[in-house]
C-alpha cells in the first residue's frame, strides 16, 4: 500500500496545483475559470478523497468501474455536487454501471461500447457526458480511437448521442514534447464544435493548458505517489 497522505498534506497540494493551473492560464491568456481540475483519485482510498472533497475538490477521475463503485455511492450520499469522471478503457459489460455511476465518460473509443453506453443509458433514463478518447499519438499499446479513423467516429458519436457528447480526451505519448499532439486535439475539437478538451496530466498540465485545455487530470501531484495499477 502506498503511504497514505494526511489530509493537510492533500489539501496543500491541491492548493499548489490550483495555484500553477492559475498560473498557467494566466500565462496563456486564458481565465483559470475556463479550467476544470479533475483530480485523479485511482488507488486511493475514500478517505483520501474526503479530505479532498473538505479542501473544496468537486471533480474526481477513476479508471476502474469497480473501484469507483467501491468509493462513490457513499461519498455522493452525503457530497451530492460531488462529480466522477471514468478516465479508463471501459469494458463493455461494465457500461451499465458505468452510466449509474459517472457523470461523464471520457473514454468513449469504439462502435461496440457506445452502443453499451446507448443501451444503458435508454435503460437508466440517463446519460453521462460523453468524451470520445483519442489515441492523438496512434500507438499500438493505447486506447481511443486512431487520428484517420477520428472524424468519421466523432460524426457517428454525435448523430447517435447528441449533445450528451461534448468533447476530447487524449494520452499523448510519453517522452516526446506534448505540445503538438495537444494543439492536434484542440484542432479536432474545434472542428467538430466540441467545448470540451481533457487533457494533461501532473507531468503535462501546463503545457496542456496553454494549448487549450478545459479539463486537466491530474493524480499524484495531489495525492502522491501510486504504487500499484492505474498507470
Ligand atoms: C492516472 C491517470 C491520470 C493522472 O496521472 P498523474 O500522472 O498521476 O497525474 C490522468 N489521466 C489518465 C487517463 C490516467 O489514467
Amino acid at each position: 500500500m502506498p503511504a497514505l497522505p494526511d489530509s493537510p498534506s492533500i489539501a496543500a497540494a491541491l492548493g499548489v496545483v490550483r495555484e500553477r493551473i492559475a498560473a498557467a492560464a494566466r500565462a496563456a491568456g486564458r481565465n483559470p475559470d475556463q479550467i476544470t481540475l479533475v483530480a485523479v483519485s485511482k488507488t486511493h482510498p475514500a478517505a483520501a478523497i474526503a479530505a479532498a472533497i473538505s479542501a473544496g475538490q468537486a471533480v474526481f477521475g477513476e479508471n476502474r468501474v469497480q473501484e469507483a463503485e467501491q468509493k462513490f455511492p457513499a461519498l455522493l450520499a452525503t457530497h451530492a455536487e460531488t462529480r466522477v469522471h471514468l478516465i479508463g478503457g471501459l469494458q463493455t459489460n461494465k457500461a451499465a454501471t458505468a452510466v449509474r455511476l459517472a457523470h461523464t465518460i471520457e473514454t468513449l473509443d469504439r462502435p461496440r461500447l457506445a452502443e453499451a453506453i446507448a443501451d444503458a443509458a435508454q435503460a437508466a433514463g440517463k446519460s453521462p457526458t460523453l468524451l470520445v478518447q483519442i489515441n492523438i499519438g496512434d500507438e499500438p499499446q493505447k486506447s481511443g480511437i486512431s487520428t484517420a479513423g477520428a472524424d468519421a467516429f466523432i460524426r457517428a458519436m454525435h448523430s447517435r448521442f447528441g449533445a450528451a457528447l461534448q468533447g476530447l480526451m487524449c494520452i499523448p505519448p510519453a517522452n516526446l514534447d506534448p505540445a503538438p499532439f495537444f494543439r492536434r486535439l484542440v484542432q479536432l475539437a474545434d472542428s467538430h464544435g466540441l467545448p470540451i478538451r481533457s487533457m494533461g496530466m501532473s507531468a503535462d498540465f501546463e503545457a496542456a493548458i496553454a494549448e487549450g485545455a478545459t479539463h486537466v487530470r491530474i493524480g499524484s501531484a495531489i495525492f502522491g505517489a501510486r504504487e500499484v495499477h492505474g498507470k
